[in-house]
C-alpha cells in the first residue's frame, strides 16, 4: 500500500497563475492599490515588497478567506479518488496552523477529497519519515528539499518561488495533477508494483 504525503496550498489548492493569483488578488482588495511580486520568494513579505507589519494585518484579515475560497487544483480530487481505490494511504500535510484545521476540514469534505490522516505540521521532514511516506507531493521549496534529503522521493509542483530547486533522483518536477498521475502510477509499475498496488 502506497502512503502519499500531500501537502494542501499550492498543491490541492490552484492559487492561479502567478500574475494574478488569490494571494495577489486579495492583497489588491486589501491595500486598494496595484500589487506586483517583486521577488521569486515563498516569504509573502519579500515577495510582494510588503512590510511585515502590513501583511500580518493582511493575514489576520484574510488568510481564513483566502483558505476558504480556495479551489481544488483540476483532476486532484478525481486522481487523489482513483488513488485510494487502489488502497494508497493518502496523508495530508499543511503548514497551516492548527487554528484552521476546522476550516481545512470542511474545505475539503465540500470538495469530495478523499484521504487518511490530516496534519498541520511545518516541520514536514520528521513526521514525513516518522508516518513512513513513501512518497510526497509538495511546491514549497524547504520542505521538498528536507523531504527528498530524508531519502523519501518528491514531486514538486513548479511555482516561481520553488524554481532553483533542481531535479535530482529524489526530486521531480510536475506542472499539474495530469502530470503528478502519470508519475506515481509509472512508479507503481516500474520499481515498486508488487510492494505498493
Ligand atoms: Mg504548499
Amino acid at each position: 500500500m502506497l502512503k502519499i504525503g500531500i501537502d494542501i496550498d499550492g498543491v490541492l489548492t490552484d492559487e492561479g497563475p502567478d500574475h494574478d493569483n488569490i494571494w495577489l488578488q486579495k492583497m489588491n482588495n486589501y491595500f486598494d492599490k496595484q500589487i506586483k511580486k517583486v521577488e521569486d520568494t515563498y516569504q509573502l513579505a519579500e515577495a510582494y515588497g510588503l512590510q511585515n507589519e502590513e501583511l500580518n494585518a493582511f493575514l489576520e484579515d484574510e488568510l481564513a478567506n483566502i483558505y476558504r475560497e480556495a479551489r481544488p487544483a483540476i483532476d486532484a480530487c478525481e486522481t487523489l479518488k482513483e488513488l485510494k481505490a487502489k488502497n494508497a494511504e493518502l496523508i495530508l500535510i499543511t503548514a497551516r496552523n492548527k487554528e484552521f484545521k476546522e476550516l481545512t476540514l470542511n474545505w475539503l469534505n465540500e470538495h469530495d477529497f478523499p484521504f487518511d490522516e490530516l496534519h498541520h505540521n511545518k516541520d514536514k521532514a520528521p513526521l514525513a519519515v516518522k508516518k513512513g511516506i513513501e512518497l510526497f507531493i509538495e511546491d514549497n521549496q524547504s520542505n521538498a528539499l528536507e523531504i527528498s534529503q530524508n531519502q523519501i522521493p518528491v514531486l514538486v509542483v513548479n511555482k516561481y518561488h520553488n524554481k532553483n530547486l533542481k531535479e535530482n533522483n529524489k526530486i521531480k518536477r510536475v506542472n499539474n495533477w495530469q502530470e503528478i498521475r502519470k508519475h506515481i502510477f509509472a512508479l507503481s509499475v516500474d520499481t515498486v508494483s508488487n510492494k505498493f498496488f
